[in-house]
């Protein structure tokens, strides 16, 4: 525990705390972190930490990068802010929505740009809607999303969440969005079931739900390549494929939220890249400008694009932006970001360490206290659990997984804790040698859970 000082007292007089539970912070006060170098971030007690989740799955290009510093002063000095409402742009707008639309899958040649990954998926499923309108498809509105998946917090995208964290107590009103199952093998397996008749059974209740519930009625099915703040989630060997071809049968439109996988976090420049997902629409955040400001960005396809221009010229403007929608400084800070990701071939190190971070991680799987052990590119989660063979969860899901996560600091470590399950994201540009820093830190800090 951190000791107190005037910033502590404060901080816990006044502020309250996303995803924090409000209670205990009164109690332990925050860990104030003053400054981060590469993979390592320091708090104002002079403790190191390897950030073993690149802050919140977004800072790829390491902490304390002066180019991107440089960038942002540079653009401040010009011009700190102008909108991009009513046919106004700025130059670093320009260049990174080109930048985007060459570096996205084919297709995806428009942007869209928000301050975040909530309101990147609020946008969509407003493009969803404006779209199909505009199509007189009045009924087509319907969103397809999974249990365990994480989208956001704003009332329409926690909508499109299925963790109950993002429900509980808040009456979202009724968007509509229906929840498949979550496609966790490890998890929602049924006893004797092999991974490849799960996928069959996933793929069954898609096409069943799109029965009964009419292809005219759905608009779109959204989900990140790998579920990520759900407990990094891979899907079953075949998933993405059947499930995109089952929505181009139904007219049903694909929508990769890619706010963790985009910009080579498994290894590949998109998540998509890395299961040959040809989405409709694709949502981007985080190692956009490697969380250094924040932005947003949903990628449009030509098609999608083209009903929206022609229905704007219809009744005479598309009413949706944001004040910051295109903020020159965080796009100069994104344009950027996206070269020094492209100049020191950082999808390529994700790749290789990638793999070396798999290879060192496989040794727990023989822990006792260790289920499972997975993940793809530099993302991965080693999960805890009560009983090896059963597969049991501890009787209070989330206890063991938090004391880990509290011990882990104290040997220089964060990693984070989804329920029992732990959870690696670190910069894009970690080094072998640092793989096994962290790994160690891991180890030690798994050798002392009872
Ligand atoms: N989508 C995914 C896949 C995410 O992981 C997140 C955040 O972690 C979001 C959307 C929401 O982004 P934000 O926290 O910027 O609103």
């Amino acid at each position: 525990m951190t000791k107190s000082n005037s910033s502590h007292i404060s901080d816990i007089a006044h502020h309250l705390h996303p995803y924090t539970n409000a209670i205990r912070h009164e109690s332990v006060g925050p860990i104030v972190m003053e400054r981060g170098e590469g993979i390592y971030v320091y708090d104002d007690q002079g403790n190191r930490y390897i950030e073993g989740l690149a802050g919140l799955w977004s800072v790829g290009v390491g902490f304390g990068e002066k180019r991107l510093v440089e960038a942002a002063r540079k653009q401040l000095d010009a011009l700190p802010f102008y909108h991009t409402f009513a046919h106004k742009s700025n130059g670093p707008a320009i260049e990174l929505a080109a930048k985007l639309a060459e570096i996205t899958p084919e297709g995806l040649n428009h942007v869209f740009f928000t301050n975040s990954g909530s309101e990147g998926n609020d946008t969509v499923i407003k493009i969803v809607w404006y779209y199909n309108n505009a199509l007189g498809r009045p009924k087509k509105k319907k969103f397809l999303a999974r249990t365990g998946a994480y989208h956001g917090v704003t009332i329409a995208s926690a909508s499109l969440t299925g963790l109950p964290n993002n429900h509980r107590d808040f009456d979202l009103p009724a968007i509509p969005v229906h929840h498949l199952t979550c496609p966790h093998f490890y998890r929602y397996g049924q006893p004797g079931e092999t991974e490849a008749q799960f996928c069959d059974r996933l793929i069954a209740e898609l096409e069943e739900v799109i029965a009964r519930e009419g292809a005219d009625t759905i608009a779109a099915f959204i989900g990140e390549p790998i579920m990520s703040a759900g407990g990094v989630l891979p899907p079953p060997e075949g998933y993405w494929a059947r499930v995109q071809e089952i929505c181009r049968k139904n007219d049903i439109l694909v929508v990769a939220d890619e706010v963790i996988t985009g910009f080579g976090r498994l290894g590949t420049a998109f998540g998509s890249d890395f299961y040959g997902i040809k989405p409709d629409l694709m949502t981007l955040s985080k190692q956009i400008t490697s969380s250094y400001q924040p932005l947003a960005a949903v990628m449009i396809s030509d098609e999608v694009y083209r009903v929206i221009a022609e229905n704007s010229g219809k009744i005479g403007t598309f009413g949706h932006g944001y004040t910051a929608s295109g903020h020159p400084v965080a796009t100069a800070v994104g344009l950027e970001n996206v070269k020094i990701i492209e100049e020191r071939g950082l999808v390529a190190n994700a790749a290789a360490m990638g793999k070396i971070l798999h290879q060192r991680l496989a040794k727990f799987r023989d822990h006792p206290l260790v289920g499972e052990v997975r993940g793809a590119g530099l993302l991965a989660a080693v999960e805890l659990v009560a009983d090896k063979d059963s597969r049991a969860k501890f009787p209070e899901p989330g206890k063991v997984g938090g004391w880990f996560f509290n011990r882990a600091h104290s040997h220089g470590l964060i990693v984070r804790n989804i329920g029992d399950a732990l959870a690696f994201c670190p910069p894009l540009i970690i080094t072998e040698a640092q793989i096994d820093e962290m790994v160690k830190a891991f180890e030690i800090t798994l050798d002392e859970t009872a």
